[in-house]
């Protein structure tokens, strides 16, 4: 039987896998980009802060834009501007931190797992390696050669002699 080429799940082994898993994507660790303060972190800066009973803490993080969705008139009296650019710069910092200890942890608890994983699996591994290998080799000889020719004029300016 013809066999298929690997569908290839994120390896652990790549440096970016850590990264996209436990690194969330928002650009304000302030407000998670909602615009309105993380109620965890409004409990640091709002003493007895509830989330359920107290006006929405909106976020003013310098360059974080999402506090804006909260500024139209008709809810303007149930968001609290207090949480100033200063105090709003801190609580990111310390929502950062927060996650860069998650991340550590949990890289820990994942390098673990996965060495205890490879270990009766080495062979098939290294056999799995030799396999790409012979894919990748394939894909390049599957370049037609009127494609070569094209990509070397490309390269070399034009001329072909
Ligand atoms: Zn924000």
């Amino acid at each position: 039987m013809k066999k298929l080429p690997r569908a290839r799940t994120r390896s652990e082994d790549e440096p970016e896998f850590e990264k996209e898993i436990w690194q969330p994507s928002w650009q304000c660790f302030c407000c998670h980009d909602s615009g309105i303060v993380q109620p965890h972190l409004a409990a640091i800066a709002i003493d007895g802060y509830d989330y359920n009973q107290d006006k929405l803490p909106r976020c003013q993080n310098p360059g974080c834009r999402a506090g804006s969705y909260w500024d139209s008139e008709s809810i303007t009296d149930s968001v609290d501007y207090r949480l100033n650019p200063a105090i709003c710069q801190e609580l990111d910092s310390i929502e950062r931190e927060g996650w860069r200890q998650t991340t550590k942890r949990k890289f820990i608890d994942l390098k673990a797992l996965s060495g205890q994983l490879a270990m009766p699996g080495t062979k098939e591994r290294t056999q799995n390696d030799d396999r790409e290998v012979q894919q990748r080799k394939a894909e390049i000889e599957s370049i037609s050669s009127e494609r070569w020719e094209s990509m070397r004029k490309a390269y070399l300016g034009g001329d072909s002699e």
